[in-house]
């Protein structure tokens, strides 16, 4: 069992805190994504597990045993970090070899294990090339290789995918997820790339400013996201919110028209919907039409609702130009609210 428990961990550089008490669990052969912006603690968080930092308090648990005192070595992982330590001098044969030499596995294992994770990442044909002339995306490649080689029980990742193209990009996504799901690993990535974290995590902590906001399934955290942070992070174009007024019990007004919301005694509360679930309709919001984007089987229409933008995901048929007005109405269904006070979701 690799379960993998973080205890009230902080980390301070100096007078700055980059890291909040994070208390988190990833159990046993989990895929968790970390994501959230440049600097939100992402790598500190992943270095401090890996033993690469120390944390200024807290506690880091793998498999049930207590590892934050130990080196990196005997914390029984796998890493591919950013700054990938790919040795130049050796082949990309040798590279991946590495720790299984280290290991002293028999030859035909060694070579077994290199030419399968080699082929998985498309590289079977650098096998011989010295890694000082790959570059730097088939460097990444044979980083990740090595690591996948050693078969861990946890593997951590820190943008293993950054220096790829899109196309083989999308296609080592696919990959990874399929090998890491086989061999039954537990897996820490980070990313900043909120496509990848929603197609390889069984759950997300979205960070944010040294904290995890949410930790939640993909498809949770994209319907129900707990912090306003979170709706207007996730998601491409972001959310739209829009100040809702209490005119009634339970009955609010939101850029002038009237529809009902949650049951609580506050006079101004935040209304948000995603711009996909926004439907040209008999009615709803009128929005004044700044920019038409056709993306091919939908139009990204950004409008102005109540002075403010205000997106919309519509139809490629709908027929549309800058000036004109449209009628845009929420499906209701998908409608959420937040506190302006303290930003959190109301249910
Ligand atoms: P990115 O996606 O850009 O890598 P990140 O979320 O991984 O960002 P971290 O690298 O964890 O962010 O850094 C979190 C914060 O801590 C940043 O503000 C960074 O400047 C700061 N920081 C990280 N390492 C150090 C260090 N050794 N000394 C001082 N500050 C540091």
């Amino acid at each position: 069992m690799a379960e993998i428990v973080i205890k009230n961990v902080a980390k301070s550089f100096g007078s700055f805190k980059a890291l909040h008490s994070v208390d988190m669990t990833i159990t046993d052969q989990e895929f968790m994504v970390l994501l959230g912006a440049s600097g939100c603690g992402k790598t500190t968080l992943l270095r401090i597990i890996a033993g690469l930092e120390t944390p200024t308090q807290g506690e880091v648990w793998i498999g049930g045993r207590r590892v934050d005192h130990l080196p990196p070595r005997q914390r029984g992982i796998a890493m591919v970090f950013q700054n990938y330590a790919v040795f130049p001098h050796l082949t990309v044969f040798e590279n991946i070899a590495f720790g299984l030499r280290m290991q002293k596995l028999p030859h035909p294992e060694i070579e077994r294990r290199v030419v399968r994770t080699a082929e998985l990442m498309h590289i079977e044909q650098l096998l011989k090339r010295y890694s000082g002339q790959l570059s730097g995306g088939q460097r990444q490649r044979v980083a990740v290789a090595r690591a996948l080689a050693m078969e861990p029980d946890v593997i951590l990742m820190d943008e293993p995918l950054s220096n790829l193209d899109a196309l083989l990009r999308l296609e080592m996504r696919a990959e990874l997820k399929g090998v890491l799901a086989e061999s039954k690993t537990t897996t820490i990535y980070v990313t900043h790339d909120q496509v990848e974290a929603m197609s390889l995590a069984d759950r997300i902590s979205v960070m944010n400013g040294g904290r995890i906001v949410q930790n939640d399934t993909p498809v949770e955290i994209y319907r129900n996201p707990a912090a306003r942070f979170v709706g207007s992070f996730i998601g491409n174009p972001p959310m739209n919110f829009i100040p809702a007024k209490r005119v009634g019990n339970g009955r609010w007004r939101v850029a002038g028209i009237e529809m009902d919301g949650p049951q609580i005694d506050r006079e101004n509360i935040e209304f948000a919907i995603r711009p996909e679930d926004v439907e040209s309709a008999g009615q709803g919001f009128s929005a004044t039409v700044r920019v038409v984007e056709p993306l091919g089987a939908h139009t990204l229409v950004t409008c102005e609702v109540d002075g403010k933008p205000f997106r919309a995901v519509l139809d490629s048929d709908l027929r549309t130009a800058p000036g004109e007005i449209l009628t845009l109405g929420p499906v209701a269904a998908r409608v959420r609210w937040f506190d302006p006070d303290t930003q959190a979701a109301i249910a």
